[in-house]
């Protein structure tokens, strides 16, 4: 058995909820926000959160890379910045998980400094409290996991594999080895 940690059924509750809640934000808003998802993992919580965003609103990404099989190394490297212009604008930056801290501390701080946007709002779908390494605080939370647990699905990936997967879960040691054999034999192919 799985130990499932959001089902997909889960998964839409929560982007529904926040979804509400961002529309609360900006209805009285005189610009369009821009929503940034943070490149790969925070791709299919950005497709469903959006879905159920009712008023105007622009998207755009980010990539940025900290994380190495299954832990942060905690150095944060910008691999793909946004594209259109976010001066003077509300920007919502949308994260699958927090972890650290690190990397939407340092993005937050990265889009302020570079863009002087009018805003900047805070998404997560997961805020993972135990290896909080800055006091960093999410405007909107989909759900706080107070245990250590690496997760899989749903955009979180190991070894960029297992993003497809449409729930978030905690991979058992087994299905770890099993794919760690696959992916060895498929970078020597
Ligand atoms: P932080 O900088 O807050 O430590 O980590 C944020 C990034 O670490 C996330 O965007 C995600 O890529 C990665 N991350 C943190 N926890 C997990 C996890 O449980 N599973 C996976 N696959 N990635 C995680």
């Amino acid at each position: 058995m799985k130990e499932i940690v959001l089902s997909h059924d889960e998964i839409v509750q929560i982007c529904t909820r926040l979804a509400k809640e961002l529309e609360e934000r900006f209805k009285n808003s005189n610009t369009i926000p821009v929503f940034v998802g943070v490149l790969k993992g925070a791709c299919p919580f950005f497709m469903e959160l959006i879905k159920h965003y009712s008023l105007p609103m622009k998207t755009d990404f980010i990539q940025v890379s900290s994380y190495d099989g299954t832990s942060s190394t905690g150095v944060i490297h910008l691999k793909q910045d946004i594209s259109i212009d976010i001066r003077n604008k509300d920007v919502v930056l949308i994260e699958d998980i927090i972890d650290t801290g690190l990397t939407l501390s340092y993005l937050k701080q990265y889009i302020e400094i570079k863009y002087n946007p009018k805003s900047v709002t805070v998404v997560t779908l997961i805020d993972k409290k135990p290896l909080r390494r800055v006091d960093f605080k999410c405007d909107h939370v989909g759900v706080t996991l107070n245990e250590n647990k690496f997760l899989v699905g749903f955009g979180f990936d190991y070894k960029e594999v297992l993003r497809n997967v449409d729930y978030v879960y905690v991979p058992s040691k087994k299905e770890i080895a099993e794919l760690d054999k696959l992916i060895s034999k498929d970078s020597k192919m």
